[in-house]
């Protein structure tokens, strides 16, 4: 029988920080506040292993704002890094050198360049292996630490530093968006789950849930980035909440390969809405209307959440496919 979570409000989220009042991300980053988050949740004993993404700078000793422990790896290798640490924490409660009540949590954080793009084969390895990891992707779809450029988690239609509007390639990215979560739900990951920030109980019950699955274990966190999607810092929050409200960004998660999405809409917004709030989508409404590209994007938020609906047997009001 399912044990009842201990979180069902915000107000349940534990008090005690890991970080320290402080850093050097920039201001509304929502992939340090997902850190944050997903720390309190874990408790102190986490070994974290990082990959290069806007994180390994704050983290860098000696200034680190983190009260926990920190292992940076080559960009393309956390999850080995994650292997070796795991191995010798095994080895040492093996030989009664570590008492097992101060086990770690080995988990890698890395950006999307690292989990969608650059550390892929490692995670591969890492997934077939079946070790027993989490694995927290703050994904602020392009390379945040180095200006902006595309990754494959760059969304269709995104201005980036590599991808900029030009008059050959008005639209920006023409590149669909990776889909992670299915990459690992098909490479046989014990549990996948998205995560927002402005779903704040949702997102602490995952990672609870984690906690008693054995085996890769993906967490993808939307991760609002105010300095590369242009817009106030203050909005990050009501920017992932619009972000689920128009179904681009889906909260579910799947249990040994089974999807459920854990937040279903009944009626989705216009894409156009959250589009419009971000300057990397800008030139789709300035200085024309990019009606086709607008509709496009709508039509693939639809066509997601019909075939969801025609799995999960749930029914969702969808928007028309035209620009608003
Ligand atoms: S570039 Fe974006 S993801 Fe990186 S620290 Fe700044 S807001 Fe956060």
């Amino acid at each position: 029988m399912a044990t009842a979570s201990r979180f069902r409000t915000l107000k349940d989220m534990p008090k005690e920080d890991y970080l320290t009042p402080g850093n050097t991300m920039c201001a509304g980053c929502g992939g340090i506040l997902a850190f944050r988050i997903f720390h309190k949740v874990l408790g102190p004993n986490v070994a974290w292993v990082n990959a290069a993404g806007c994180m390994t700078i704050t983290m860098s000793y000696p200034l680190s704002p983190l009260k926990s422990n920190w292992l940076y790896t080559a960009f393309a290798s956390a999850p080995a890094g994650a292997q070796g640490l795991r191995d010798a924490l095994d080895v040492l409660i093996a030989k009664g050198k570590l008492p097992a009540s101060e086990d770690m949590k080995v988990v890698v954080v890395t950006g999307d360049g690292a989990a969608y793009d650059i550390g892929f084969q490692s995670t591969a390895g890492a997934i077939d292996r079946r070790l027993d990891f989490y694995y927290l992707c703050y994904d602020n779809e392009a390379y945040g630490n180095t200006g902006f450029q595309m990754s494959s988690s760059t969304p269709y239609g995104s201005a980036s530093k590599t991808t900029p509007p030009t008059a050959a390639f008005p639209l920006g990215n023409t590149h669909r968006k990776k889909d992670l979560f299915d990459n690992w739900r098909s490479q046989g990951a014990a549990y996948v789950a998205t995560l927002s920030n402005s779903h704040g109980v949702d997102f602490m019950k995952k990672v609870e849930k984690g906690e008693s699955v054995g085996g890769p274990k993906l967490y993808i966190a939307f991760a609002a980035c105010p300095t590369g999607w242009g817009y106030d810092p203050k909005d990050s929050v009501e920017l992932e909440k619009l972000a689920v409200q128009t179904g681009v960004w889906p909260l579910k998660e799947a249990v040994d390969g089974v999807v459920r999405h854990t937040l279903v809409p009944r009626s989705l917004a216009p894409v156009s809405q959250y589009l419009r709030a971000q300057e990397r989508f800008e030139h789709l409404f300035e200085p024309i209307e990019r009606k086709e590209a607008i509709a496009a994007i709508q039509g693939s938020v639809n066509a997601y959440w019909k075939q969801a609906e025609a799995q999960e047997g749930f029914e969702v009001k969808v928007p028309e496919e035209t620009s608003s």
